[in-house]
């Protein structure tokens, strides 16, 4: 047996030092800017059909008033947090965070579903990524102009097409980043102020904030903030089956790839239905080739599909090249359309939403907070009577104006000295002080529970809280 470990000779001249040196230090890729390519097809027209409604709904919301104040409005001063008919208050911070929950676990379900979707159709980055690509086009042209003109020198052609690109950038990304600053300031008056340069200075920084998020993300970084910034594109993988919907090219069908003209008998020729036209390619905004296989990078926008579909119809062939697939159907294995993962989180997303509607619709109108006066253990009026101070806290929490009763129950013949009705205006909160007052020879007992009742006056909401009445020892 040979037990001798071959030995190598290592070459220790300057150059090859260096060699080594310049390699070891080349860690960095440059990145390589996309041109993409403009494409038309079904799945273009979906993703124009749920980017603008999203889009629409984002700038518009601010604008449309609900019961007098914007329809989606964060008002953080006050601290209520408004969306359409629903108020939510501090204390209802788990609520707002359940809504966060049943959409994180949306997100879930339809992604072990449907894959990818949400990159590719519904994601900000995404959506804002196409408005910016589309400013791109129409102030620079197709993808070979844009490429020309990048490569040409400066002249004024170029000066006025750059300066035209970045002017509508900007404007979306201030208008962007005024709409997001309108969900937490009233739009109208911000809008006045930013035209009259009369903005407050943290009104000014969040929208500079955001203006400058948008432009860089939606303008320059574009597939870099889906390859190394979104956490969401590193996890969730983890929520993928063999039965998840994934755009894929297949090999069987597309292999040999080749060049051929339309006429060739191209099967004779060995070649299979790809004609390596590279189309796929330059259309997606990521810069991959969908024949390499499954890719992180590809955020399943299916331009790729639409690109392809276009060559295969001039070719004369049978669309479909690059579809939505799922792995087991393109190994020809049997797929399953109901999974115990997709099971799991449908069941888990059914139970939250329908616990969450519960809550709502469960919800007190009114909020009551009592304090009892603990620096004396009672009191006795002129009249020799008992008394016992309270501070009571009501909040109104509907929108419309409303009038309250305030009563108590727990000793008969107690009675209420004070501001016993209340008139509250939409989410106000009050504070009231109160006696209860009892005769002493008609107080059962020195320490008795008590319960204060706020009713409005329709009768259609009530609260109530207990407390305790002190009075003298009684033998
Ligand atoms: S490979 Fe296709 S689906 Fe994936 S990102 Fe590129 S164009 Fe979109
Ligand atoms: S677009 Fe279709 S035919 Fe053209 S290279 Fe891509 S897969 Fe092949």
């Amino acid at each position: 047996m040979n037990d001798k470990i071959p030995l190598q000779d290592v070459d220790n001249s300057d150059d090859a030092v260096q060699q080594v040196e310049t390699e070891a230090f080349d860690l960095y890729e440059k990145r390589e800017k996309i041109y993409t390519r403009k494409i038309k097809g079904f799945y273009q027209k979906v993703r124009l059909y749920t980017g603008w409604p999203l889009l629409l709904g984002y700038f518009l919301l601010p604008w449309i008033n609900w019961n007098g104040r914007p329809s989606v409005f964060f008002d953080l001063p006050n601290r209520q947090f408004h969306i359409l008919e629903l108020t939510f208050w501090p204390k209802d911070f788990i609520l707002l965070s359940a809504i966060l929950i049943i959409s994180a676990f949306a997100l879930f379900t339809i992604t072990t579903w449907l894959g990818r979707v949400w990159c590719g159709y519904t994601c900000p980055q995404t959506v804002w990524t196409s408005i910016f690509m589309w400013a791109e086009q129409f102030a620079e042209g197709s993808r070979n102009q844009r490429m020309k003109l990048d490569k040409a020198p400066w002249s004024v052609n170029k000066l006025l097409r750059k300066t035209l690109k970045h002017t509508m950038w900007v404007g979306v990304a201030v208008l962007t980043g005024l709409t997001f600053v309108g969900y937490f300031s009233p739009i109208r008056e911000l809008s006045l102020n930013l035209l009259t340069f009369d903005l407050g200075p943290w009104e000014a920084f969040w929208i500079f904030f955001f203006a400058f998020a948008t432009y860089g993300n939606a303008g320059w970084m574009r597939e870099q903030v889906c390859l190394y910034m979104c956490p969401y594109a590193r996890f969730q993988s983890a929520m993928f089956d063999r039965d998840t919907l994934i755009v894929s090219y297949d090999p069987e069908r597309g292999e040999s790839r080749g060049p051929r003209k339309k006429e060739d008998d191209y099967k004779a020729m060995g070649l299979g239905d790809c004609v390596d036209c590279q189309v796929c390619v330059q259309v997606c905004p990521t810069g991959i080739d969908i024949r390499d296989g499954l890719q992180y990078e590809c955020i399943n926008c299916a331009l790729c599909i639409d690109g392809c579909n276009e060559i295969m119809d001039k070719m004369g062939y049978e669309r479909g090249l690059i579809s939505y697939t799922t792995e087991n159907r393109l190994e020809h294995k049997q797929e399953h359309k109901v999974r115990p993962k997709l099971l799991g989180y449908g069941a888990v997303l059914v139970f939250m939403i329908v616990a969450f509607t519960l809550t709502i619709l469960s919800r007190d109108e009114l909020e009551l907070d009592i304090n009892r006066d603990r620096s004396t253990l009672y009191g006795t009026t002129i009249n020799g009577e008992i008394e016992n101070s309270y501070a009571l806290k009501v909040l109104n929490k509907t929108q419309d104006t409303q009038r309250y009763l305030i009563s108590v129950e727990g000793i008969e013949g107690l009675v209420l000295d004070g501001r016993t009705q209340l008139e509250l205006a939409p989410g106000e909160l009050t504070e009231v002080s109160l006696r209860a007052i009892i005769a002493p020879e008609k107080l059962p007992a020195s320490n008795m529970q008590i319960e204060f009742f706020v009713t409005s006056e329709d009768q259609s909401a009530q609260v109530s809280e207990e407390s305790r009445f002190i009075g003298p020892s009684i033998r």
